[in-house]
């Protein structure tokens, strides 16, 4: 099957091709993305008004050049997928619109995709990997840890309590003067700083169950720069060292526990995968501090390319194609949906008894 996947939840105006054969198998054909950080880099962080704005302009080129990229026309398509939630509701609503006006005119089913699902399932494209797996989504939006038991089977085993990854890093540059985004800059900047010249709160740590929180972290980071103010480029990275080394703890711990948990709900399964999503997986010292807590309890990491880790249709297109191959359509007044927590979605009618 041939689905066209459209993503605009957040700051990327994206559209995708994406074929899936009948043993599940999936290439891309196609992947547009038009990121808006210039559009907001004035402004250190998304604004909604804008990036809704932008899609609008956008969106019937992104979609065009994906069309033309790939080589198919509508009546090609067998599905058309677009983010339905959680995400900037503007952006979400211009997306999703614009799925339904093309599968009303075409005739094709339309496909209402949660966007962590697109995260969720990408490793499939791109790996092949069999349910279940664990999944660490890190972005700017999002820190959870998901279990994987299949498409819309999910359950949700962690989340931050207050601010996601990415936003503790977009902070954190902020505050130290680095451009947006921040993750980029602060990790850039830390290669150059001493991570142990200060000790920050380790939220979290040693806590039952994978559950996470970061604005602790970013308030003694706030401290700490206002107690050596003003600070020298020195200074700076060796706050951008000690951040990241800390918010790298923080998440190995965290992760550990889902490991353990994995292990013993699936004791069968000889080396189990986790997979990283979203744009802080960019992160070498995050992967590093991952790659050594996996491989002391017998997991492999599977990283996607990075460009398919943030945001993208690709994820989305092939999310639509998984749910088309269980018959799991929507109808055309499905609802956009600003929060739309992945383990409240509809349970897949395949396989549930009805
Ligand atoms: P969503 O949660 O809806 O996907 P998003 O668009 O903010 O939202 P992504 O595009 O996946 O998420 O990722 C962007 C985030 O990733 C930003 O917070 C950015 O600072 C962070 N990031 C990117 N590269 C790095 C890096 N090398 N180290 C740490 N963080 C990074
Ligand atoms: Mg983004
Ligand atoms: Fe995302």
């Amino acid at each position: 099957v041939l689905v066209l996947g459209i993503e605009t939840s957040c700051d990327e105006t994206a559209a995708s091709i994406v074929a899936r054969d009948a043993d599940g198998r999936g290439t891309i054909l196609s992947n547009v993305v038009l990121s808006q950080i210039a559009d907001h880099a004035a402004y250190g962080g998304v604004v909604p008004e804008i990036a809704a704005r932008a899609h609008v302009e956008a969106l019937d080129r992104v979609i065009a050049a994906a069309m033309d990229e790939a080589g198919v026309r509508f009546a090609d398509l067998d599905g058309v997928a677009a983010t339905a939630g959680p995400g900037l509701i503007g952006g979400v609503i211009v997306g999703l619109t614009t799925a339904k006006a093309i599968a009303f005119a075409a005739g094709k089913p339309l496909l209402a995709v949660n966007h962590l699902e697109g995260h969720a399932l990408t490793a499939r494209l791109t790996d092949g990997l069999d349910f279940p797996y664990l999944l660490l989504l890190v972005s700017g939006g999002h820190t959870q840890i998901l279990l994987v038991r299949g498409v819309g089977q999910y359950e949700r085993w962690g989340t931050t309590i207050d601010d996601a990854l990415g936003e503790a890093f977009d902070k954190t540059a902020k505050l130290l003067g680095l451009p947006y985004p921040g993750g980029p800059a602060v990790e850039r900047t830390a290669a150059f700083g001493r991570a142990d010249r200060l000790a920050l709160p380790r939220p979290m740590l040693g806590r039952a169950g994978s559950d996470f929180s970061f604005s602790g972290l970013k308030t003694a980071l706030r401290i700490e720069a206002e107690a050596i103010a003003p600070l020298s480029d020195v200074d700076v990275a060796d706050l951008c060292a000690a951040f990241q080394q800390t918010a790298t703890a923080v998440v190995r711990d965290r992760i550990g526990h889902a490991l353990d948990r994995f292990r013993a709900a699936f004791p069968d399964i000889a080396l189990p995968a986790l997979v990283v999503a979203g744009g802080v997986a960019a992160n070498k010292a995050l992967r590093a501090g991952l790659e050594a807590e996996l491989g002391a309890r017998g997991f492999r990491l599977v990283a996607p390319p990075l460009e398919l880790c943030t945001d993208n249709g690709a994820m989305i297109a092939w999310a639509g194609a998984e749910r088309l191959a269980l018959g799991l359509v929507d109808d055309l007044d499905a609802p956009a949906r600003p929060r739309w927590p992945l383990d409240q979605m509809a349970a897949p009618l395949i396989g549930s008894g009805h």
